[in-house]
C-alpha cells in the first residue's frame, strides 16, 4: 500500500483531500491509480521524502482510497479511517513500512444536528467569499463538501495555524468533538481572514490617501508654477512676504513666532480659510517697526518756532513742552513723562501734538479712544478668534511705520468699562514706563516696545478717568480762549488756513475785524475754536463762489454779510438776563466743553414745608439745598416759618457736571437768602462756590473756564472764594481786566456785598 506523508492539511476520516499528481507521485514514489488504498501519515515538520525518519511522523495516520486521479488537476483521495502506526521502518532506497492497526472512532455525533451545523458552516464560507474574485471556485468546491472534514480540509490551506493543531483533529477519537473542532477552526479563520481584509482594506485606503494627496500637491505645485510663470505679478506674495520678514529685525520671540506661522502658511493650501489669516498675521507682523531709531538732539529755538507758527497762545503748554525737550535732550530719550491735555473740545489739544511732533522731526499718529469698550481694543484679540484684530495702539504704530512716533491718545475720558474687560487697565500698561517695553498685543502675541513713543492724552474732563490712570500722566489745561485771543487764532490761523484749502490767494478775501468780533460773539458761543473754524471755511467757500464767477476782488467781508454768507441765524444772546428778581441769582458753572453760567431758581408756594429740585442735578443737589435752607433758617430767623408754611422749590438748569453742583452752594444760599427778604440781586452779579453748614465759602474747580463764561455773558462782578484767589493767575488777564472779582470768605460777607443783611448779623458760630 503506498505510505504518503503529509505535513500541515486537515487529514480527518469522511473526507476528501486534493493532491496534486506531482505531489503524490514524489510522496509515494508510485503513479496515482484509481481505488488503490493508500495510508497518509503525518510529518511533524515539513520534510523531504527523502530525509524521512520513524519519528519524523506523529503516531496516528489515515488511510484512503484514490477515487480519481486527475479531477481539474487533482488527485483526489476520499479518506475513511484512522490508523495507529505501530511500527514504521525506513527502507535503504526510501521506501516506508509501516505497521498498522485499525483505530476505531467514537461514534457520538448527531447526524441531524451535524447536518444543520454543516449547512451554516457551509453559508458563513459562501458569504464570507461574496464579491471575492474566487468566488466561482469557491462555489465549484462548496459543492463538493458533504462533511465537516471536507470543509476543513478544503479551506486548510488558507487557514493559518500550526501542524499540531491541524494533527489534533486527527488524534481526536470522538467524532462530535472532532465536528466541533473543525467547526470552531473554520469559524474563527473566517472571522480571522475578515479582520485581515479589513485591516488591509484600510491600510490600502490610508495608502491609496496619501499617494493621492502627494500627487495632488505635486499638480497644483506644478499649475501654481505655470500660472506664476504667466503671471509674473502674482509671483510672489509669499515670497515677498518671506523675504520682507527675513530683512525685518525682529526680536529674539517674533523671530521665533514668525518662523512658527510661516511654516504653518506653508502647510496650508492657498484657498484655505486659515492661509489668510496667516497671510495676514506675518504681513502686519513684517510691517510694525522692529528697529529702534536714534535718539536725536532736538534745537529748542527751533522747536519753539515750530510750536509758536502752528499755535497762538497757548504759552504755558508750549512751555511745558520745551520742558520736556530739554530733558529728552540731556537723557538721550525718545520719551518722557506722559502728558494729559484737559479741555474743552477745539482748544487745540489734539493739534498742537501734531505740532509737536514736527518740533521732534518724528512721526505722528492719532489714535481715538472715544467709545473704545472693550479690552480687546487696546490690546487686541487672540489670533484664534475669527476676524481678530491688533489693538489701536498696535495698529497705530504699524500705520506711522515708526517705532518712536509722537502717539495722541484722544479723549481717555471716553474709555468705559463693559463686560469684555477694562480698556482703562490695558491702557495702563501702555503708559506704564516700567512696562511698556514689553507690551504684549494679544494678536501679535509677542512683547513690542512702546517705549519710544511720546504719549500724548486728551480728555475733555477729568471725572471719568480712573484715579490709577491719572497718577501715570502729568495734566496740563487748556482753558479755552478769550475773545481777543480768538480773534487773533481766527486772524492769524484758521482764515488763512481756511483760505488755502479752498484755494483763495493772499488777498482775496479780506475779513473786518468787526466782522471777526461778530462770529466769535453771534455766530459761535464756546470754549474753544471749532464753530469759529468752522465759519471760516464756511466763508471761504462762499468766496470761493464769488471770485470763481468773477466777483470783485478782494472780497470784503463785513458784518451785516454774516447772515447771508453763514447762512445762519445768530445764536440768541446768552447775555445775562436784565431784569432783578428775588429769588432768582445767577451761577457760575464749569461744563466740559467750558464754562457756563446757570440761574439758580427758588420759589416759594403754598403748601406744608416741602423741598422740591427739579433740573438735572437732583440728587447732588439735594444736600446742597438742605445745607443752603438751614443756613438761611438760621441767618433770618424771622422768616423761618416760611419754609414751614410754604412749599419750597428749587430749579437748577441742566449743563452743570454732577461733580460741579455743590459749588452753587453760595449761589443756592443767596438766592433763598434773595426770596425770603425779597431784595433781588442783579444778574450781572454772578458767583460760584460751596458753602458750609458753618457758612463758609469753600474753593471750587474750573475758575478760569468758569470767569471766561462770566465774561462771554456779560456779567460785570463776580464772587469767587477766597480760597481760589491764587487760581486767578491762571486767568487771562482781559478776563480779569473785564471782570469785579470779588473774593469772599463767608456768606455773611458775601451777603453783605449784595445789600441782603440779616436782621441781627450774627456769625453762625455765636
Ligand atoms: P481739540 O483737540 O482740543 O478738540 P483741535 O486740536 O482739534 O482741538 O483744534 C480744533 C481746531 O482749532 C484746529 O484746526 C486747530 O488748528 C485750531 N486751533 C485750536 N487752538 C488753536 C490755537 N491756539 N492757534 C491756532 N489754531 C488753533
Amino acid at each position: 500500500m503506498p505510505v504518503l506523508p503529509i505535513h500541515n492539511s486537515v487529514a480527518v476520516p469522511q473526507s476528501t483531500i486534493y493532491l496534486r499528481p506531482d505531489y503524490y507521485r514524489t510522496m509515494t514514489g508510485r503513479e496515482p491509480q484509481q481505488d488503490a488504498k493508500v495510508i497518509l501519515i503525518v510529518t511533524k515538520e515539513p520534510i523531504a521524502r527523502n530525509a524521512v525518519k520513524p519519528d519524523s511522523f506523529y503516531p496516528i495516520g489515515v488511510a484512503g482510497i484514490v477515487r480519481e486521479t486527475n479531477m481539474q488537476g487533482f488527485v483526489t483521495v476520499e479518506l475513511d479511517s484512522r490508523v495507529n502506526l505501530e511500527e514504521v521502518e525506513i527502507q535503504p532506497e526510501g521506501g516506508i513500512h509501516l505497521k498498522v492497526s485499525r483505530r476505531p472512532d467514537l461514534d457520538d455525533l448527531d447526524p441531524v444536528d451535524a447536518r444543520n451545523r454543516l449547512t451554516a458552516v457551509k453559508e458563513a464560507v459562501l458569504a464570507f467569499g461574496e464579491g471575492k474574485p474566487w468566488q466561482p471556485a469557491l462555489r465549484v468546491f462548496a459543492a463538493l463538501w458533504t462533511t465537516m472534514g471536507d470543509v476543513a480540509a478544503g479551506l486548510s490551506p488558507w487557514m493559518p495555524g500550526k501542524s499540531e493543531e491541524r494533527y489534533a483533529l486527527l488524534a481526536e477519537d470522538s467524532k462530535a468533538r472532532r465536528f466541533e473542532m473543525m467547526e470552531k477552526m473554520i469559524y474563527e479563520n473566517l472571522e480571522l481572514m475578515k479582520v485581515g481584509n479589513e485591516v488591509r482594506t484600510a491600510q490600502e485606503e490610508d495608502h491609496q490617501k496619501i499617494y493621492r494627496e502627494a500627487a495632488i500637491k505635486k499638480q497644483l505645485e506644478y499649475l501654481q508654477n505655470e500660472l506664476d510663470e504667466l503671471h509674473p505679478e502674482n509671483i510672489s506674495d509669499l515670497q515677498k512676504l518671506e523675504q520682507r520678514l527675513h530683512d525685518a529685525p525682529l526680536n529674539e520671540l517674533a523671530r521665533k513666532e514668525c518662523d512658527k506661522v510661516l511654516s504653518r502658511l506653508k502647510q496650508e493650501g492657498k484657498n484655505s480659510a486659515e492661509y489668510g489669516l496667516l497671510y495676514d498675521y506675518l504681513d502686519f507682523l513684517s510691517n510694525l517697526p522692529w528697529g529702534k531709531a536714534e535718539p536725536k538732539d532736538i534745537d529748542l529755538d527751533e522747536a519753539e518756532k515750530i510750536l509758536d507758527a502752528d499755535h497762538f497762545g497757548l504759552a504755558k503748554v508750549k512751555r511745558r513742552i520745551i520742558q520736556q525737550i530739554a530733558v529728552m535732550n540731556l537723557k538721550k530719550r525718545q520719551s518722557g513723562s506722559i502728558l494729559l491735555f484737559v479741555g474743552a473740545p477745539g482748544t487745540g489739544k489734539t493739534s498742537i501734538g501734531q505740532s509737536i511732533a514736527k518740533a521732534l522731526g518724528r512721526e505722528y499718529v492719532r489714535v481715538s479712544l472715544g467709545g473704545v469698550r472693550d479690552e480687546a481694543d487696546i490690546r487686541g484679540h487672540r489670533r484664534t478668534y475669527i476676524g481678530a484684530m491688533p489693538g489701536r495702539i498696535l495698529d497705530g504704530i504699524s500705520k506711522c511705520g515708526v517705532s518712536n512716533p509722537v502717539m495722541v491718545l484722544d479723549e481717555v475720558d471716553k474709555l468705559s468699562m463693559s463686560y469684555n474687560g477694562d480698556p482703562a487697565s490695558a491702557l495702563l500698561e501702555v503708559l506704564d514706563p516700567e512696562q511698556n517695553s514689553t507690551f504684549t498685543d494679544h494678536y501679535l502675541n509677542v512683547p513690542f516696545d512702546l517705549s519710544d513713543v511720546f504719549f500724548i492724552c486728551t480728555a475733555n474732563s477729568l471725572d471719568t478717568i480712573p484715579q490709577p490712570l491719572l497718577d501715570r500722566m502729568e495734566l496740563i489745561s487748556f482753558q479755552g480762549y478769550t475773545p481777543t485771543e480768538k480773534q487773533e487764532i481766527a486772524r492769524l490761523h484758521l482764515l488763512p488756513k481756511a483760505m488755502e484749502a479752498v484755494g483763495i490767494g493772499e488777498g482775496e478775501l479780506e475779513l473786518s475785524e468787526q466782522a471777526i468780533q461778530a462770529i466769535i460773539d453771534d455766530y459761535t458761543r464756546e470754549a474753544g475754536v471749532r464753530g469759529l473754524k468752522k465759519c471760516m471755511d464756511t466763508l471761504c467757500r462762499s468766496a470761493a463762489v464769488h471770485l470763481v464767477r468773477g466777483g470783485e476782488k478782494p472780497m470784503r467781508v463785513e458784518q451785516e454779510d454774516l447772515r447771508e454768507l453763514l447762512d445762519m441765524r445768530p445764536l440768541p444772546h446768552r447775555h445775562v438776563k436784565e431784569e432783578a428778581k428775588p429769588g432768582v441769582v445767577t451761577g457760575l458753572a464749569w461744563t466740559p466743553v467750558g464754562g457756563d453760567v446757570l440761574y439758580i431758581e427758588t420759589l416759594l408756594t403754598r403748601g406744608g414745608g416741602k423741598t422740591v429740585i427739579t433740573g438735572q442735578l437732583g440728587d447732588v443737589m439735594k444736600e446742597s439745598a438742605q445745607i443752603a435752607v438751614s443756613l438761611v433758617k438760621h441767618l433770618f430767623p424771622e422768616h423761618a416759618n416760611l419754609f414751614e408754611e410754604n412749599d419750597l422749590h428749587i430749579h437748577v438748569p441742566d449743563g452743570a457736571t454732577p461733580k460741579d453742583g455743590p459749588s452753587a452752594g453760595v449761589t443756592l444760599t443767596s438766592s433763598l437768602s434773595s426770596l425770603v427778604t425779597g431784595i433781588p440781586v442783579p444778574p450781572t452779579i454772578a458767583m460760584t462756590g460751596e458753602v458750609s453748614l458753618q457758612g463758609d465759602v469753600k474753593p471750587i474747580g474750573g475758575l478760569p473756564e468758569k470767569l471766561m463764561a462770566a465774561q462771554r455773558a456779560g456779567v460785570k462782578t463776580v464772587f469767587i472764594p477766597e480760597e481760589n484767589v491764587d487760581d486767578l493767575r491762571e486767568v487771562a488777564q482781559e478776563v480779569r481786566d473785564a471782570l469785579e472779582i470779588i473774593p469772599v470768605r463767608d456768606v455773611e460777607e458775601l451777603l453783605g456785598h449784595l445789600g441782603i443783611h440779616p436782621k441781627e448779623p450774627t456769625r453762625i458760630a455765636s
